[in-house]
């Protein structure tokens, strides 16, 4: 049975849960540890919660249903999940990924990654030519659509192709959009990545991280190192993911109106000199993110004439706290500079347009006038 989107967030591929007879709707939390086994060679499907617990089996099976993957793995963190997954390289294993990345995934790359022998080239996939940068050894090209912060497009059926025809993995960070308005591995990614932290958890009350491929062979070396390395994702943890699935369709939806209300006004806002969305007509990736995903998130970035009116704003907002993080319930701003990219060197922010006059906002679903009227308020409190 295919069920559409919004009852898979709720059923997943159907509703084979619950186990335990008891009829309980919302899935059960299994706080255990270990498992009793009938006896010597036979396992009830769980031997340890490293490898597997019943409440992370059933996210998993979730969020692998969303993005359209034979299986997903959840993490305790978004970084968890990517950390793993870069454990499928070796020593003089090469990668082409975004210069405009997570700053954290950034900071794995060229801090643990580089460290431990992986090569990287960090380029702008979405204008750079990747042919250019492929060598005997490239492995993979990992990249975020749109891209944190800048919003940069990447056209993810164009890459793949390139990197299927070279056979590379595509890996893709599905952060953003969450699989409610993108689903990668359609477009012929070989891996997505999330942190559920963000959009998939939605309420920012808890963090996780998911791999979803459609690869066999991928997946079996995925679990092969998450039990390995155990950073799987607890039950308590587990449970809040699949609570916050359920109204993933609904939320999305909710806080993209919100956002475009918010680039409206920004679009009108004299101190306001740029705004990233590519939601806005005519802006660089606005043509290929209508092909590619169906919707354009709730993710913006602009630009303000000064620095001190960016600091100004993060100080004057009385409704939108400032605080890192996306994709949850509550409207968030944040400086990239400090917070989320502190650790990109200057030069790649600053050749990136990542200056310190960026504000980056993640809209949440509260009233969308609330919104407006406190970063009015805000900005033009501002001497
Ligand atoms: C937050 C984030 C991560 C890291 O996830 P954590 O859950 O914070 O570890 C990775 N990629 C993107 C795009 C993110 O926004």
């Amino acid at each position: 049975m295919d069920y559409g989107f919004a009852t898979k967030c709720i059923y997943g591929n159907g509703k084979d849960y619950d186990k335990d007879k008891t009829g309980a709707i919302s899935f059960p939390i299994y706080q255990t540890a270990t498992y009793a086994h009938p006896e010597v060679g036979k396992s009830t499907g769980f031997d340890y919660s490293r490898l597997q617990n019943p409440t992370r089996q059933q996210a998993e099976k979730i969020v692998a249903s969303l993005e359209g993957g034979i299986d997903a793995l959840a993490f305790s963190t978004g970084m968890a999940a990517i950390t793993a997954m870069m454990e499928l390289f070796r020593p003089g294993d090469h990668l082409i990924t975004d210069a405009d990345l997570y700053g954290g995934s950034r900071r794995l790359f060229d801090h643990v990654n580089k460290k431990n022998g992986i090569l990287f080239s960090h380029i702008d996939c979405s204008t750079e030519k990747l042919e250019d940068y492929i060598q005997e050894n490239t492995k993979a090209i990992f990249i975020e659509t749109p891209t944190n912060p800048m919003m940069n497009v990447v056209d993810i059926r164009k890459v793949s192709k390139i990197a299927k025809a070279q056979d590379i993995l595509l890996i893709v960070d599905n952060t953003f959009m969450s699989p409610y308005f993108q689903k990668p591995l359609e477009l012929g990614a070989d891996i997505v990545i999330h942190s559920g932290t963000k959009f998939l958890g939605g309420h920012n009350d808890t963090l996780a991280g998911f791999t979803v491929t459609n690869s066999r062979q991928i997946s079996d070396k995925l679990r092969f190192l998450i039990k390995t390395v155990g950073s799987g994702l607890s039950p308590f943890d587990s449970w809040l993911i699949i609570r916050g699935i359920k109204t993933l369709p609904i939320r999305m939806e909710k806080a993209q109106e919100n956002a475009k209300a918010l680039v409206e006004y920004l679009l009108s806002e004299p101190r306001v000199k740029k705004v990233y969305y590519p939601g806005i007509p005519g802006s660089k990736g606005h043509e290929v993110c209508k092909v590619q995903a169906s919707g354009f998130g709730s993710m913006l970035t602009f630009e303000v004439e000064s620095r001190e009116l960016a600091l100004h704003i993060l100080k004057s907002t009385k409704l939108i706290p400032f605080a890192e993080s996306l994709g949850g319930t509550e409207t968030l701003l944040t400086y990239p500079v400090t917070q989320t990219h502190a650790d990109v060197p200057e030069e790649v922010r600053i050749k990136n347009g990542l200056t310190d006059r960026i504000l980056r906002l993640s809209a949440g679903i509260e009233d969308k006038n609330d919104l407006i009227a406190d970063l009015r308020q805000a900005i033009s409190s501002f001497a």
